[in-house]
């Protein structure tokens, strides 16, 4: 089955009781039993609903993925992950990734005797010299947020497997449609289903793909005992947002290749951080490993002062200013202030995230709109 179908397809039947053809929601907390454990499956909706599982079987699917499991938020997906570490072992995770992965790593997981390693993987083998026996866990983001770089997930992969190192690929930024990290060797995939698989900016939503079994029953272990699962109405609004993914995810790509090339050209513009540019350094791999470059980027200005910045920021009236990505309208963003605020400045400007870059969640409006929008906020 291709990818459209499979969105619209994978993972639903017709409810057995009424033939419904959309899957319902099950608002229900417990099930009941004819006889003490004697029941259908279903026991308590922490540990299983019938609305999650549909959600979690088409994840699964359309990752190219043998299990889906699904938690309240991106952030609970990725604490379910590093709960597999005891104290002790290490992570080496990317110098360039999402705020809120980073406090949860340096706040929360240091604090409980986890050693993270931030390297710049743009080049896989840089993780070598990091990588010792206490190695469990390579964790990766690409394109990465909000500097648009992009990592080999091929040459991370065969890394990781010949350490015996667990590898995560944070796949939020191009989503199942633009990119598929298991069929490129990786471990466990990782979405934020509050951006493009819910596509529509009206729900908080989390989860992870795998193939191997035992890591299933591992984190599905994690998932029920710890109790971050979304609820039946939030995994019904993700499984609606997936059936239209592959025609938002193409008008994405290309309004974002019309907007990238325009900011380009612009005499105040500085440099535009988008993979799709030929001279992006990561070009021909994100050719290789993605279908399109998706409607995220970041741009600075020439004058790169913050107020410069902040002048353009509250400008634009098609693009809202506000934290977060991927849904149908178009989000204008200031990392420094905003989505990366808990990253101490020195190690930002380090990474080469500076006060003045802006970042656009390129929506699926009329893209003569969004160019007239940005034109008249840079002014
Ligand atoms: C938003 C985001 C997360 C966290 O997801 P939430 O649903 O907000 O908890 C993780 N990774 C990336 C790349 C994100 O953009």
């Amino acid at each position: 089955m291709k990818l459209s179908t499979k969105l619209i397809h994978a993972g639903v039947e017709p409810d057995p009781s009424t033939g419904a053809i959309m899957t319902p929601i099950y608002q229900t907390s417990t099930y009941v039993q004819s006889a003490p454990g004697v029941n259908k499956g279903y026991e308590y909706a922490r540990s299983q609903n019938p609305t999650r599982f549909a959600l979690e079987s088409a994840l699964a699917h359309i990752e190219n993925g043998k299990h889906g499991l699904c938690f309240s938020s991106g952030v609970a997906a990725t604490d379910a992950v590093l709960r597999l570490l005891v104290p002790g072992d290490e992570v080496i995770a990317a110098n360039d990734m999402y705020g809120g992965t980073y406090r949860l790593f340096t706040k929360i997981f240091e604090k409980a005797g986890i050693k993270f390693h931030f390297v710049n993987m743009q080049n896989a083998s840089a993780i070598r010299p990091f990588i010792n026996d206490k190695t469990r866990l390579v964790w990766a983001e690409t394109p990465t947020n909000p500097l648009m770089n992009i990592v080999d997930i091929a040459a991370l992969a065969a890394i990781c497997r010949e350490r015996k190192v667990l590898l995560t690929v944070d796949n939020t930024f191009a989503s199942h449609y633009l990119q598929n990290p298991l069929d490129l060797g990786a471990d466990i995939v990782l979405h934020s289903a509050t951006k493009y698989l819910g596509g529509h900016s009206d729900v908080i939503h989390g989860c992870l793909v795998m193939n191997d079994d035992q890591l299933r029953d591992q984190l599905y272990f994690i998932q029920k005992s710890c109790g971050a699962v979304p609820g039946p109405q939030d995994c019904f609004l993700v499984l609606r947002g997936l059936k239209t993914l592959h025609v938002r995810m193409d008008r994405h790509c290309s309004n974002g290749a019309a907007i990238a090339h325009w900011l380009r050209q612009h005499p105040k513009v500085g440099q535009v951080y988008w993979c799709g540019f030929e001279d992006h350094p990561g070009y021909a791999v994100a050719s290789r490993q993605m279908r399109g470059f998706g409607g995220m980027m970041s741009f600075t200005l020439k004058d790169d002062s913050p107020e410069a910045a902040k002048k353009v920021l509250s400008s634009t009236k098609v693009f809202a200013l506000a934290e977060s990505l991927g849904g149908v309208e178009s989000l204008i963003n200031h990392p420094a202030t905003m989505t990366h605020a808990s990253i101490p400045r020195e190690q930002r400007i380090a990474n080469g995230l500076s006060d003045s870059l802006i970042r656009l969640s390129v929506g699926i409006e009329d893209v003569d709109d969004l160019i007239e929008d940005l034109n008249q906020a840079i002014g």
